[in-house]
Protein backbone atom coordinates (compact mmCIF):
# COMPACT_ATOMS: atom_id res chain seq x y z
CA UNK A 1 0.00 0.00 0.00
CA UNK A 2 1.45 3.45 -1.00
CA UNK A 3 1.40 6.20 1.77
CA UNK A 4 0.63 9.92 0.61
CA UNK A 5 4.12 10.61 1.58
CA UNK A 6 5.17 8.36 -1.63
CA UNK A 7 3.59 10.94 -3.58
CA UNK A 8 5.33 12.61 -6.41
CA UNK A 9 3.80 16.25 -7.03
CA UNK A 10 4.88 16.23 -10.58
CA UNK A 11 1.79 17.49 -12.55
CA UNK A 12 -0.07 16.72 -9.94
CA UNK A 13 -2.98 19.50 -9.40
CA UNK A 14 -6.10 18.23 -7.76
CA UNK A 15 -6.11 15.62 -5.55
CA UNK A 16 -9.67 13.55 -4.84
CA UNK A 17 -9.26 12.93 -0.63
CA UNK A 18 -12.25 10.67 0.86
CA UNK A 19 -12.36 12.47 4.69
CA UNK A 20 -13.99 11.43 7.66
CA UNK A 21 -16.23 14.55 7.99
CA UNK A 22 -19.10 12.81 9.23
CA UNK A 23 -19.45 14.76 12.56
CA UNK A 24 -21.83 15.81 15.21
CA UNK A 25 -22.79 19.67 14.81
CA UNK A 26 -25.30 21.07 17.86
CA UNK A 27 -28.49 22.14 16.26
CA UNK A 28 -28.34 25.00 18.36
CA UNK A 29 -25.39 25.93 19.10
CA UNK A 30 -23.76 24.55 15.58
CA UNK A 31 -20.81 23.78 17.51
CA UNK A 32 -18.73 21.29 15.76
CA UNK A 33 -17.41 18.45 17.12
CA UNK A 34 -13.92 18.69 15.39
CA UNK A 35 -12.00 15.41 16.18
CA UNK A 36 -12.58 13.87 13.38
CA UNK A 37 -11.72 17.04 11.12
CA UNK A 38 -8.55 18.09 13.59
CA UNK A 39 -6.73 14.38 12.01
CA UNK A 40 -7.30 14.94 9.03
CA UNK A 41 -5.37 18.54 8.64
CA UNK A 42 -2.04 17.07 8.44
CA UNK A 43 -2.73 15.04 5.31
CA UNK A 44 -4.89 18.20 4.07
CA UNK A 45 -1.77 20.61 4.61
CA UNK A 46 1.10 18.44 3.28
CA UNK A 47 -1.08 18.49 0.12
CA UNK A 48 -1.43 22.45 -0.11
CA UNK A 49 2.35 22.78 1.09
CA UNK A 50 3.13 20.46 -2.33
CA UNK A 51 1.22 23.01 -4.33
CA UNK A 52 -1.59 20.77 -5.02
CA UNK A 53 -4.84 21.36 -4.41
CA UNK A 54 -7.20 18.59 -1.73
CA UNK A 55 -10.93 18.16 -3.28
CA UNK A 56 -12.57 17.57 0.41
CA UNK A 57 -14.97 14.48 -0.06
CA UNK A 58 -17.42 12.62 2.21
CA UNK A 59 -20.46 11.85 3.42
CA UNK A 60 -22.92 13.32 6.56
CA UNK A 61 -25.22 11.66 8.69
CA UNK A 62 -27.99 9.58 6.50
CA UNK A 63 -29.23 12.55 3.93
CA UNK A 64 -32.83 11.63 2.97
CA UNK A 65 -33.43 14.88 0.66
CA UNK A 66 -30.46 16.86 0.39
CA UNK A 67 -31.66 18.58 3.85
CA UNK A 68 -29.19 21.99 4.78
CA UNK A 69 -28.33 20.43 7.96
CA UNK A 70 -26.12 17.68 6.43
CA UNK A 71 -24.75 20.47 3.38
CA UNK A 72 -20.76 19.73 4.14
CA UNK A 73 -21.30 23.99 3.77
CA UNK A 74 -21.27 23.88 7.51
CA UNK A 75 -18.11 22.72 7.77
CA UNK A 76 -16.34 25.73 5.40
CA UNK A 77 -15.59 27.70 8.34
CA UNK A 78 -13.60 25.31 10.11
CA UNK A 79 -11.33 24.63 7.16
CA UNK A 80 -10.95 28.29 5.81
CA UNK A 81 -9.67 28.45 9.36
CA UNK A 82 -7.27 25.75 9.37
CA UNK A 83 -6.25 25.49 5.79
CA UNK A 84 -6.77 29.16 4.37
CA UNK A 85 -9.17 31.06 2.05
CA UNK A 86 -9.12 29.19 -1.40
CA UNK A 87 -6.49 26.74 -0.99
CA UNK A 88 -9.05 23.24 -1.30
CA UNK A 89 -12.07 22.51 -2.81
CA UNK A 90 -15.29 21.36 -0.46
CA UNK A 91 -17.28 18.98 -2.11
CA UNK A 92 -20.89 18.38 -1.21
CA UNK A 93 -22.04 15.34 1.08
CA UNK A 94 -21.65 12.47 -1.33
CA UNK A 95 -24.44 10.53 -0.10
CA UNK A 96 -26.41 13.80 -1.31
CA UNK A 97 -25.89 11.50 -4.76
CA UNK A 98 -27.18 7.79 -3.46
CA UNK A 99 -24.62 6.20 -6.21
CA UNK A 100 -22.09 7.28 -3.16
CA UNK A 101 -23.84 3.74 -1.31
CA UNK A 102 -24.19 1.56 -4.62
CA UNK A 103 -20.37 1.29 -5.67
CA UNK A 104 -21.25 2.76 -9.00
CA UNK A 105 -18.52 2.87 -11.62
CA UNK A 106 -20.35 5.96 -13.43
CA UNK A 107 -20.36 8.15 -10.32
CA UNK A 108 -16.90 7.58 -9.75
CA UNK A 109 -15.81 8.53 -13.22
CA UNK A 110 -17.87 11.71 -12.52
CA UNK A 111 -15.82 12.52 -9.14
CA UNK A 112 -12.47 11.36 -10.77
CA UNK A 113 -12.97 14.01 -13.69
CA UNK A 114 -10.00 16.56 -13.36
CA UNK A 115 -8.37 14.89 -10.23
CA UNK A 116 -4.68 13.50 -10.62
CA UNK A 117 -4.65 11.25 -7.87
CA UNK A 118 -6.45 9.73 -5.24
CA UNK A 119 -6.02 9.60 -1.08
CA UNK A 120 -8.11 7.79 1.42
CA UNK A 121 -8.01 9.74 4.79
CA UNK A 122 -11.37 8.14 6.04
CA UNK A 123 -10.43 5.36 8.29
CA UNK A 124 -14.07 5.29 10.35
CA UNK A 125 -15.35 4.45 6.32
CA UNK A 126 -13.62 2.09 4.96
CA UNK A 127 -15.72 -0.80 5.89
CA UNK A 128 -18.22 0.25 3.58
CA UNK A 129 -18.43 -0.68 0.22
CA UNK A 130 -19.28 2.99 -0.92
CA UNK A 131 -18.26 4.25 -4.39
CA UNK A 132 -15.83 6.88 -2.95
CA UNK A 133 -14.35 4.10 -0.78
CA UNK A 134 -13.29 1.05 -3.64
CA UNK A 135 -13.77 2.41 -6.87
CA UNK A 136 -12.38 5.93 -7.13
CA UNK A 137 -9.21 3.77 -5.83
CA UNK A 138 -9.69 1.70 -9.19
CA UNK A 139 -9.14 4.61 -11.56
CA UNK A 140 -6.77 7.08 -9.70
CA UNK A 141 -3.64 6.53 -8.29
CA UNK A 142 -4.31 5.65 -5.11
CA UNK A 143 -2.70 6.31 -1.96
CA UNK A 144 -3.39 6.24 2.22
CA UNK A 145 -3.73 9.35 3.86
CA UNK A 146 -1.27 9.76 7.44
CA UNK A 147 -4.38 9.37 9.64
CA UNK A 148 -4.96 5.97 7.81
CA UNK A 149 -1.80 4.84 7.92
CA UNK A 150 -1.53 5.46 11.76
CA UNK A 151 -4.65 3.89 12.27
CA UNK A 152 -3.67 0.65 10.50
CA UNK A 153 0.34 0.66 12.15
CA UNK A 154 -1.45 1.33 15.75
CA UNK A 155 -4.16 -1.74 15.28
CA UNK A 156 -2.12 -3.74 13.31
CA UNK A 157 0.30 -3.46 15.85
CA UNK A 158 -2.39 -4.06 18.42
CA UNK A 159 -3.37 -7.56 17.10
CA UNK A 160 0.06 -9.17 16.23
CA UNK A 161 2.30 -8.02 18.81
CA UNK A 162 0.60 -6.35 22.06
CA UNK A 163 2.21 -5.31 25.03
CA UNK A 164 1.14 -8.19 27.69
CA UNK A 165 -1.16 -8.47 29.44
CA UNK A 166 -3.32 -7.32 27.00
CA UNK A 167 -7.46 -6.16 28.47
CA UNK A 168 -9.83 -5.61 26.22
CA UNK A 169 -13.09 -3.90 27.57
CA UNK A 170 -16.09 -4.10 25.35
CA UNK A 171 -19.38 -2.66 26.18
CA UNK A 172 -22.25 -0.95 24.65
CA UNK A 173 -25.26 -2.11 23.54
CA UNK A 174 -25.47 -3.84 19.95
CA UNK A 175 -24.06 -7.20 20.24
CA UNK A 176 -24.04 -7.86 16.63
CA UNK A 177 -21.32 -5.46 15.86
CA UNK A 178 -19.02 -6.45 19.21
CA UNK A 179 -19.25 -10.19 18.89
CA UNK A 180 -16.59 -10.71 16.37
CA UNK A 181 -14.13 -8.50 18.02
CA UNK A 182 -15.01 -10.09 21.04
CA UNK A 183 -14.03 -13.24 19.70
CA UNK A 184 -10.91 -11.74 18.65
CA UNK A 185 -9.86 -10.46 21.50
CA UNK A 186 -10.12 -13.89 23.24
CA UNK A 187 -7.44 -14.82 21.18
CA UNK A 188 -4.95 -12.42 21.57
CA UNK A 189 -6.32 -10.70 25.10
CA UNK A 190 -5.56 -11.88 28.70
CA UNK A 191 -9.14 -11.41 29.65
CA UNK A 192 -12.47 -9.47 27.81
CA UNK A 193 -14.15 -7.74 30.58
CA UNK A 194 -17.86 -7.33 29.25
CA UNK A 195 -20.25 -4.27 30.10
CA UNK A 196 -23.03 -2.32 29.00
CA UNK A 197 -25.80 -3.91 27.61
CA UNK A 198 -23.95 -7.08 25.21
CA UNK A 199 -23.11 -7.96 28.75
CA UNK A 200 -26.97 -9.25 29.62
CA UNK A 201 -26.31 -11.47 26.60
CA UNK A 202 -25.24 -14.28 28.33
CA UNK A 203 -26.37 -16.21 31.65
CA UNK A 204 -22.76 -17.67 32.08
CA UNK A 205 -18.94 -17.10 30.47
CA UNK A 206 -18.56 -19.20 27.43
CA UNK A 207 -15.01 -18.92 27.86
CA UNK A 208 -12.69 -18.46 31.01
CA UNK A 209 -10.97 -15.53 30.03
CA UNK A 210 -14.47 -14.01 29.01
CA UNK A 211 -15.34 -11.67 31.88
CA UNK A 212 -19.09 -11.16 32.63
CA UNK A 213 -20.46 -8.49 35.56
CA UNK A 214 -20.90 -10.05 38.58
CA UNK A 215 -23.82 -7.27 39.56
CA UNK A 216 -25.61 -4.52 38.11
CA UNK A 217 -27.32 -1.30 39.60
CA UNK A 218 -30.05 0.75 38.41
CA UNK A 219 -32.06 -1.86 36.57
CA UNK A 220 -29.13 -3.20 34.58
CA UNK A 221 -28.35 -0.26 32.82
CA UNK A 222 -24.88 0.25 34.87
CA UNK A 223 -22.78 -2.10 35.73
CA UNK A 224 -22.42 -2.90 39.93
CA UNK A 225 -20.04 -1.94 42.11
CA UNK A 226 -18.04 -5.61 43.03
CA UNK A 227 -17.90 -5.50 38.66
CA UNK A 228 -16.46 -1.82 39.13
CA UNK A 229 -13.50 -3.37 41.70
CA UNK A 230 -13.19 -6.40 39.66
CA UNK A 231 -12.96 -4.54 36.09
CA UNK A 232 -10.38 -1.90 38.47
CA UNK A 233 -7.96 -4.74 39.14
CA UNK A 234 -7.73 -6.57 35.94
CA UNK A 235 -7.02 -2.69 34.33
CA UNK A 236 -4.43 -1.83 37.01
CA UNK A 237 -2.61 -5.08 35.85
CA UNK A 238 -2.46 -4.41 32.18
CA UNK A 239 0.18 -3.11 30.01
CA UNK A 240 -2.24 -2.55 27.09
CA UNK A 241 -5.82 -1.55 27.20
CA UNK A 242 -8.21 -1.69 24.42
CA UNK A 243 -12.13 -0.74 24.70
CA UNK A 244 -15.02 0.43 22.82
CA UNK A 245 -18.31 0.82 24.31
CA UNK A 246 -19.59 2.43 27.50
CA UNK A 247 -20.20 0.38 30.46
CA UNK A 248 -24.00 1.15 30.78
CA UNK A 249 -26.55 3.68 29.90
CA UNK A 250 -23.99 6.68 30.50
CA UNK A 251 -26.08 9.53 28.49
CA UNK A 252 -28.21 9.70 31.66
CA UNK A 253 -25.94 10.54 35.04
CA UNK A 254 -27.41 7.74 37.16
CA UNK A 255 -25.94 5.24 34.87
CA UNK A 256 -22.49 6.41 34.07
CA UNK A 257 -20.92 5.13 37.17
CA UNK A 258 -19.57 2.37 35.77
CA UNK A 259 -18.58 3.94 32.33
CA UNK A 260 -16.48 6.79 34.89
CA UNK A 261 -14.71 4.64 37.33
CA UNK A 262 -13.27 2.62 33.65
CA UNK A 263 -12.22 5.29 32.06
CA UNK A 264 -10.48 7.07 35.26
CA UNK A 265 -8.89 3.76 35.49
CA UNK A 266 -7.50 4.05 32.26
CA UNK A 267 -6.60 7.06 32.22
CA UNK A 268 -4.56 6.85 35.51
CA UNK A 269 -2.80 3.11 34.49
CA UNK A 270 0.58 3.54 32.59
CA UNK A 271 -0.62 0.72 30.17
CA UNK A 272 -0.95 1.71 26.34
CA UNK A 273 -4.46 2.45 25.76
CA UNK A 274 -6.68 2.54 22.39
CA UNK A 275 -10.12 3.83 22.59
CA UNK A 276 -12.98 3.90 19.95
CA UNK A 277 -16.40 3.87 18.90
CA UNK A 278 -18.65 7.53 18.91
CA UNK A 279 -20.35 6.93 21.71
CA UNK A 280 -17.64 5.52 24.09
CA UNK A 281 -15.50 8.88 22.65
CA UNK A 282 -18.07 11.08 24.28
CA UNK A 283 -18.18 9.49 27.15
CA UNK A 284 -14.68 9.92 27.73
CA UNK A 285 -14.85 13.41 26.29
CA UNK A 286 -17.69 13.76 28.56
CA UNK A 287 -15.30 14.06 32.01
CA UNK A 288 -12.42 15.42 29.96
CA UNK A 289 -10.31 12.21 30.18
CA UNK A 290 -9.53 12.03 26.45
CA UNK A 291 -6.17 13.68 26.60
CA UNK A 292 -5.07 10.53 29.02
CA UNK A 293 -6.17 7.88 26.33
CA UNK A 294 -2.76 7.06 23.92
CA UNK A 295 -5.12 6.21 20.93
CA UNK A 296 -8.43 7.60 20.37
CA UNK A 297 -9.57 6.05 17.05
CA UNK A 298 -11.59 8.01 14.29
CA UNK A 299 -13.64 4.75 13.41
CA UNK A 300 -16.31 3.30 15.62
CA UNK A 301 -17.66 0.40 13.91
CA UNK A 302 -14.80 0.63 11.56
CA UNK A 303 -12.31 -0.14 14.26
CA UNK A 304 -14.60 -2.62 15.88
CA UNK A 305 -14.34 -4.60 12.08
CA UNK A 306 -10.72 -3.99 11.86
CA UNK A 307 -9.89 -6.04 15.05
CA UNK A 308 -12.44 -8.82 14.04
CA UNK A 309 -11.27 -9.61 10.35
CA UNK A 310 -7.68 -7.41 10.36
CA UNK A 311 -8.40 -4.91 7.04
CA UNK A 312 -11.42 -3.67 5.71
CA UNK A 313 -12.87 -3.11 2.19
CA UNK A 314 -11.24 0.61 1.89
CA UNK A 315 -7.72 -0.60 2.83
CA UNK A 316 -7.82 -3.99 0.62
CA UNK A 317 -8.72 -1.45 -2.10
CA UNK A 318 -5.57 0.23 -2.01
CA UNK A 319 -3.35 -2.56 -1.70
CA UNK A 320 -4.60 -4.00 -4.72
CA UNK A 321 -3.20 -1.51 -6.60
CA UNK A 322 0.37 -2.00 -8.03
P1 LIG B 1 -19.95 2.86 20.65
O1 LIG B 1 -20.66 3.99 19.94
O2 LIG B 1 -18.92 3.38 21.61
O3 LIG B 1 -19.44 1.83 19.70
P2 LIG B 1 -22.42 1.45 21.07
O4 LIG B 1 -23.04 2.31 20.03
O5 LIG B 1 -22.27 0.01 20.79
O6 LIG B 1 -21.03 2.09 21.55
O7 LIG B 1 -23.30 1.51 22.39
C1 LIG B 1 -23.49 2.70 23.09
C2 LIG B 1 -24.88 2.78 23.63
O8 LIG B 1 -25.16 1.68 24.47
C3 LIG B 1 -25.09 4.02 24.47
O9 LIG B 1 -26.12 4.78 23.90
C4 LIG B 1 -25.45 3.48 25.84
O10 LIG B 1 -26.42 4.25 26.49
C5 LIG B 1 -26.00 2.13 25.52
N1 LIG B 1 -25.94 1.22 26.67
C6 LIG B 1 -24.84 0.77 27.27
N2 LIG B 1 -25.16 -0.04 28.31
C7 LIG B 1 -26.51 -0.10 28.34
C8 LIG B 1 -27.46 -0.77 29.17
N3 LIG B 1 -27.06 -1.55 30.18
N4 LIG B 1 -28.76 -0.59 28.89
C9 LIG B 1 -29.15 0.19 27.88
N5 LIG B 1 -28.31 0.85 27.07
C10 LIG B 1 -27.01 0.71 27.29
MG1 LIG C 1 -22.55 4.10 19.00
Amino acid sequence: MRGIQDLNFKNIKNIFVRTDIDVAIDNETHEIETFRLDKSLKTLKYIIDNNAKPYIAGHMGKPQNNEESLSTNQLKPYFDKHLGENTYVLLENLKFDSREKQCDMQFAQELAKDMDAYVNESFATSHRSYTSIVELPQILPAYAGFRLQEEIQTLTNLLNNPTQPLIAIIGGAKIESKLPTINTMLKIADKVLVGGKIGLNWKESIDKNLILPIDYAENNLDIGQKTIDMYTTFIKDAKSIVWAGPMGLFEDKKYAKGTNAIAKTIAQSEAYSIIGGGDTINAVNQINLLDNMNFVSTGGSAMLEFIGSKSLVGILALENKS
